[in-house]
């Protein structure tokens, strides 16, 4: 194709168009590519120039026609972004980024299921909707000439084009581009059924035009009469529509193929509906055919009216009523919104689509508006990302996710268990965000568990739910906290080992008498005269004498390092001792005497002093203790 035909396509309907940026951005293609070759022998550049005019066909802005000229020279070729922000302005730039974006997305044979999430991590990737109708006009060009591909190659594309692009622009209402892109796709996927087809629809075609013609005649008298202007056309059939129509209604092709189908093009709504009237004069309805799309747009802004009507023979008549404006989105879909925009408004894309929120606002039924508000989630920025495993599944999460929450999304066993991540082969920490369309590795070790803070990292309600889960059943087990009756001769120094948080200037600080908290125990302190603060189990009785506005807030410093003694009471079984000892010395403890002794039938006692680094160490060390198999009770004593 010649670069003049796409130019005077352009002013067929822009006389606005930017044709300088438009040229420039045809000669920067050119150059970029000169070295490279299509699949069918032609110079690179003649793609990008056919996707253009698919998009002038579109009657797209110059914007989008320049972004689409230069839209796979990021990946083909040297040039950078910054090239293009330079050259060509932020917008372009932008687009054309967008289009390599979802390049960049990879799925290889993915299921019925993924498919679905596949769609939308792509309109999730994409944060301008040109962006998809660029991909989409690619996308067509790409299997028009699909011929020049290995015969294994052209099926594998065939399926994922009939998978995710076809319903995709299903979704953005460009039924032309769905309509082709699916027949093509059916042409390669099964081409004896395809063949079989086209030589049905050439010898039907005659007798059927003649049919039609009987019908249009008696229409036509009757519209002229209520002096509507019309215009009436057969509506054209695509095999790969029959063909589904046949699995879906079990019924032969004769039987789709030859349903007459009429579409009626007017010029306003209200004669849409006098339309409607008057064909149900003529011919008598068949029950439960009528839809109203006019009230009730589709999702997908689709709108027209449909009925069903016994025809003259007896047979059924479909017939769909829309106005010429309805019938231009119905084809175009989004792509026609930039033909029907107020030419004064503002480039911001927002404005751009108000006149879809406008459709937002006529939604009736609940099921479509939802539908309908998941399509603009494209404008109004994605809750969600989608992510790969490492075999290709594509999982969904909240934006904000992280290694963790996929994780536990996978298998409760690899969230409880992880100990890392690689994500697209580069280590990260578990508190990394993830990005649409990162392939994520999860490392796994039999010595982690889950930890307190994951929760402030997770994202997800499962994760959390699966962790607390976790950290509840671990309470099972109850540790209790003995008294330091030594402390008075130890201690070490109270203010070592209390945290002071307000603002009193060196408070003496003293661990009550009568309950002598340890460390590491839910403790209250009160404040009394003078400047002591006196501090107690939150379960010592003596607490009631203190009036509740004089307690102060203390916590236990964290650099705790001191002997203590723990005594754990366990069912016995072969290789409990064993396991107790590795599991503590796993965790990097100093254990300096151990002892256990049996003290019923079935009940063991190990006693273990040792010295945890810190509170944080020893809380570690209780975790992994009570996760061995028959410990019924732990007890912590100062030494
Ligand atoms: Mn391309």
């Amino acid at each position: 194709m010649r670069f003049k035909k796409l130019i005077k396509k352009i002013e067929g309907y822009d006389k606005k168009a930017d044709i300088e940026l438009i040229k420039k951005a045809f000669e920067f293609a050119s150059d970029s590519h000169k070295d490279e070759k299509r699949a069918s022998g032609e110079p690179y550049v003649q793609h990008p120039l056919e996707v253009a005019y698919i998009m002038a066909e579109l009657k797209q802005d110059s914007i989008s026609i320049a972004a689409t000229l230069l839209h796979d020279v990021l990946e083909n070729t040297p040039v950078t972004i910054e090239d293009l922000k330079k050259k060509f302005g932020d917008e372009v730039a932008m687009l054309v980024d967008g289009v390599t974006k979802l390049s960049k997305i990879k799925y290889h044979d993915a299921t019925e299921r993924d498919a679905e999430s596949i769609r939308k991590m792509f309109l999730a990737t994409t944060e301008d909707i040109r962006v998809l109708i660029i991909k989409l006009a690619d996308k067509l060009h790409n299997m028009r000439t699909l011929q020049h591909l290995p015969e294994g190659k052209q099926k594998r594309i065939a399926q994922a084009t009939l998978d995710i692009y076809a319903p995709l622009a299903n979704r953005l209402g460009m039924a032309n581009i769905k309509w082709e892109l699916e027949d093509i796709a059916f042409k390669y996927l099964r081409p004896d059924m395809y063949k079989k087809f086209r030589d049905k629809f050439g010898k039907k075609r005659l007798q059927r035009e003649i049919e039609v013609k009987k019908i249009k005649r008696t229409i036509e008298k009757e519209l002229k009469k209520h002096s509507i202007p019309y215009n009436i056309t057969g509506r054209p059939k695509h095999f790969y529509s029959i063909y589904t129509k046949m699995l879906k209604k079990h019924r032969s092709f004769e039987e789709i193929y030859d349903l007459t189908a009429l579409r009626i093009i007017t010029d306003d709504v209200k004669h849409c509906y006098e339309i409607l009237g008057i064909i149900h004069i003529i011919w008598k309805p068949i029950p439960g055919e009528f839809d109203d799309y006019i009230a009730m747009p589709k999702a997908n802004m689709y709108q027209s009216l449909h009925t069903a009507v016994v025809g003259p023979d007896g047979q059924p008549i479909e017939i769909q009523i829309r106005t010429k404006k309805m019938n231009d989105i119905a084809k175009e879909g989004v792509a026609a919104h930039w033909s029907y925009k107020d030419e004064s408004s503002d480039k911001n894309f927002d404005k751009k689509l108000s006149w879809l929120r406008q459709i937002l606002d006529w939604q009736k039924d609940s099921k479509s508006a939802k539908e309908f508000m998941d399509f603009l989630k494209i404008d109004f920025f994605h809750d969600e990302i989608y992510v790969f495993t490492p075999q290709g599944r594509v999982i969904c999460l909240p934006k904000g996710s992280t290694p963790l929450d996929f994780a536990y999304e996978v298998h409760t066993n690899i969230g409880n268990t992880c100990s890392g991540a690689i994500v697209n082969g580069r280590i990260v920490p578990l508190r990394h965000k993830l990005n649409n369309g990162d392939r994520i590795n999860i490392l796994t070790s039999k010595n982690q568990v889950p930890k307190l803070d994951w929760l402030k990292i997770v994202k997800t309600n499962k994760a959390k739910t699966k962790i607390r889960k976790y950290l509840k059943e671990l309470k099972k087990v109850p540790i209790k906290y003995g008294t330091a009756k030594k402390a008075k001769e130890q201690d070490l120094g109270e203010d070592k080992i209390i945290e002071f948080k307000q603002g009193i200037k060196n408070p003496r600080i003293k661990l009550a008498k009568c309950c002598h908290p340890l460390p590491g125990s839910n403790i209250v302190a009160f404040l009394t005269p003078p400047n002591r603060i006196s501090v107690h189990l939150t379960d010592c009785k003596n607490i009631k004498k203190y009036k509740k506005s004089k307690q102060v807030k203390v916590e236990w410093k964290s650099d705790y390092n001191h002997e203590i003694e723990i005594k754990i009471t366990a069912e016995d079984r072969v290789g409990l001792f064993a396991d107790v000892l590795n599991t503590i010395a796993a965790a990097g403890t100093n254990i300096t005497t151990a002892k256990g002794k049996m003290v019923t039938n079935n009940l063991v006692e190990i006693d273990i002093n040792m010295v945890p680094e810190d509170l944080d160490h020893l809380e570690d060390i209780l975790d992994r203790v009570k996760r061995i198999q028959n410990i019924k009770k732990i007890a912590i004593e100062s030494k």
